[in-house]
């Protein structure tokens, strides 16, 4: 199906960041795609338009309320100058996963796949093409109806944005210390743990913030109610390599369902490597290093793609995974997965589109 895209090219291109300024998001593209809806009307008028600020009125839900839902997702250029793009579809299926608990309308998966396509197009000559580096596309939707009530808004605004990034790993994949966060929660059963949505990412500063004044990269988030089982690391997936068994926790309600999670998964099944998803508790962790068993630690996510965890610091018991370096396992999932994006490696599972 073809939808009416309308397009309004910018005339006044901005100057591109050299590509060792590319850092993360705080560069953006010439263009944007922007889609309205209202109630009784739908989704209405999807545009791409010059990037711009937007004008809101101060009122507008979003700003008190927090209803807002968004994604995450990149475009790699290949060796032989193809766009690809991982694994699109999962994003809006997941975007209409979280409107569905913030009650925002769902919005066409096609259609805007279609507009990410074109929007991609129109501002291909923005994604680098060193090594390490892609485009990172940032969809999300926003109340925008201007009524202080506690309601569900009656108007959104979708909006597509764009913005070229470096390399995560300058000096190749190396891990981090993470500190095991006792006291604050991420998300319980029945919260919005499981939705990509603003306020989860607020309610996460706090922790973040004093753990990195420990000296620690990022927390790893526990269950929220007994504070026992392992949830997430940071704002990514968490996977441990115990005797042989990669294990993850189930998804439970609390924990986003990863694309690379979903990724890893399908990967070691590939490999016929043994993979567990289930209820895993910190204890068994330190349990499984005591005995010598843990072999490997590592996050999952479309920023890093893997980022290997290299201490764990829980109540002040601190554990180092190996010999604190990257895993065997860890670097081979990372080399595959991200040759598979880049179009380097054969992609058996038909993740990438161009
Ligand atoms: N958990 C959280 C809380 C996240 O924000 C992300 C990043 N979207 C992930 C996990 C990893 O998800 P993905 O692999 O789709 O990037």
């Amino acid at each position: 199906m073809s939808h009416s895209i309308e397009i309004t090219r910018t005339t006044s291109h901005k100057t591109k960041p050299a590509v060792d300024r590319l850092g993360f998001g705080i560069h953006f593209t010439d263009h944007m795609f922007i889609m309205d809806y209202e109630a009784g009307k739908g989704w209405y008028s999807p545009r791409i338009v010059p990037y711009q600020p937007i004008s809101m009125d101060p009122a507008a839900k979003v700003f008190h309320y927090g209803q807002t839902v968004f994604e995450g997702l990149k475009a790699y250029r290949t060796n032989d100058e193809k766009i690809l793009l991982f694994r699109p579809q999962s994003n809006f299926k997941r975007l209409n996963r979280s409107n569905v608990r913030l009650s925002i309308p769902a919005v066409d998966a096609d259609l805007a796949l279609e507009a990410l396509q074109q929007l991609v197009a129109i501002d291909r000559d923005w994604i680098p093409a060193e090594e390490g580096t892609s485009l990172y596309i940032r969809p999300f939707i926003i109340a925008t109806q201007a009524a202080l009530g506690v309601a569900p808004s009656t108007k959104y605004q979708f909006i597509i944005i764009m913005s070229p990034v470096g390399a995560y790993y300058a000096e190749g994949v190396h891990p981090v210390k993470i500190f095991v966060e006792s006291d604050y929660v991420r998300a319980v059963k029945g919260g919005t743990g499981d939705a990509k949505t603003a306020g989860n990412y607020a309610a996460g500063l706090k922790a973040q913030e004093e753990a990195a004044e420990k000296g620690y990269s990022q927390v790893l988030w526990l269950d929220g109610v007994h504070k026992k089982y392992i949830e997430e690391v940071g704002s990514m997936n968490v996977f441990f390599k115990i005797n042989g068994t990669v294990v993850t926790p189930a998804l439970n309600g609390s924990i986003l369902e990863g694309i690379t999670r979903h990724s890893m998964l399908q990967l070691l099944a590939h490999w016929n490597i043994p993979v567990e998803e289930r209820t895993l508790s910190i204890q068994e962790i330190y349990d499984a290093q005591r005995d010598g068993t843990l072999e490997e630690a590592f996050g999952t996510g479309t920023a890093a793609v893997i980022s290997p965890i290299g201490e764990l610091n829980w109540k002040g018991e601190k554990l180092v995974i190996g010999d604190g370096g990257t895993g065997q396992l860890s670097q081979k999932l990372y080399d595959t997965l991200t040759g598979i994006q880049t179009g380097a490696v054969a992609d058996p599972f038909g993740w990438t589109i161009e």
